[in-house]
């Protein structure tokens, strides 16, 4: 049985002042408090580095929000796989809806996360359906078909871990309720474990409006292994209330 899994996606947020200031608070905090959780803070990669540093001696783990999927090149602004896990990150979150909704598809998810497993990096997956794919009864098959095709092929259970985020849930407040969460996480594991080899275990969390408030309600569900969480993780008192409720 693994502990819940609490991350935090800063998305475009975070100046080196605030962000390696909060870094440092979650760092101590983690190591003193020690809440029986794991905990993973995904930065811009402006600050990657030198988050990095700061926890490297303790238990926070620090990722990166996205990579290209090749090696090296040609790719003005873009990130290596390489890259980030030489800035320090051990994690990496891959076709996030904010992300998706640029043109990213589910099998250039799966070229991404081939290449951060060649430099060791574990993938934390996104997907999610709209509002509309929900209320047309479509949600089960699209985000089945999207595990699916965002997976590239022999990958281990233990390196990755997926995110069920409906999109319609992130940033609005209106976080999934208990049913839906507990229904679509059931159908995700039972998909996983159709796709690789020991695949009901990887790690399922949810996300879209997280907060110190429904945190406790969603993390007990069955089949919610942990949680993403963006705009709560981004302040320390909320952030540190979500890991104490896992
Ligand atoms: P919110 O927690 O702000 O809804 O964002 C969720 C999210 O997109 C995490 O990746």
């Amino acid at each position: 049985m693994n502990v819940p899994f609490i991350a935090g996606n800063w998305k475009m947020n975070g100046l080196r002042a605030d962000g390696l200031g909060l870094a440092r608070d979650l760092a101590d905090w983690l190591e003193t408090v020690r809440p029986g959780v794991q905990m993973l803070i995904c930065p811009p990669a402006t600050l990657l580095s030198d988050i990095a540093a700061l926890a490297a001696s303790g238990p926070l783990l620090v990722g990166a929000q996205d990579c290209h999927h090749r090696a090296s090149g040609a790719h003005t602004g873009d990130l290596s796989a390489a890259m980030l896990a030489d800035a320090g990150a051990s994690h990496v979150i891959l076709g996030h809806s904010e992300r998706r909704s640029q043109g990213e598809d589910s099998a250039l998810v799966a070229a991404k996360a081939a290449a951060a497993r060649l430099s060791e990096l574990r993938p934390l997956i996104c997907i999610g359906e709209t509002l509309m794919e929900r209320e047309a009864g479509l949600a089960g098959t699209i985000v089945a078909r999207q595990l699916h095709d965002s997976l590239p092929p022999g990958l281990d259970a233990d390196s990755i871990i997926i995110a069920y985020e409906p999109i319609w849930a992130i940033g609005t407040g209106r976080h999934a309720d208990a049913g839906t969460i507990a229904a679509m996480h059931a159908l995700i594991k039972a998909e996983l474990a159709t796709l690789l080899p020991g695949g009901g275990d990887v790690r399922v969390l949810y996300g879209g409006s997280v907060t110190a408030a429904n945190a406790a309600g969603i993390l007990h569900l069955p089949g919610v292994d942990g949680v993403l969480v963006g705009g709560a993780s981004l302040k320390p008192a909320d952030f540190k209330a979500i890991a104490l409720a896992g």
